[in-house]
């Protein structure tokens, strides 16, 4: 799995962070998710964090 944050969406809500913070950080401002592929035991957290975003700002890639 991977999981990818449209910067142009994103409101900096800090939602996925707070859920996932080893996969979403907002260092930036705005959401970015770590680029390599996301370990087995993250996948639950980070679907939980792509159904929680308000803007449905993160995508999924399985
Ligand atoms: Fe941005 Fe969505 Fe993460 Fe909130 S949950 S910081 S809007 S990507």
């Amino acid at each position: 799995m991977k999981a990818f944050v449209d910067e142009n969406v994103c409101i900096s809500c800090g939602l996925c962070e707070g859920v996932c913070s080893d996969v979403f950080s907002l260092d930036t401002g705005v959401a970015v998710a770590i680029e390599c592929e996301i370990s087995s035991d993250l996948e639950d957290s980070v679907r939980e964090a792509c159904d929680g975003c308000p803007v449905q700002a993160i995508s999924i890639e399985e």
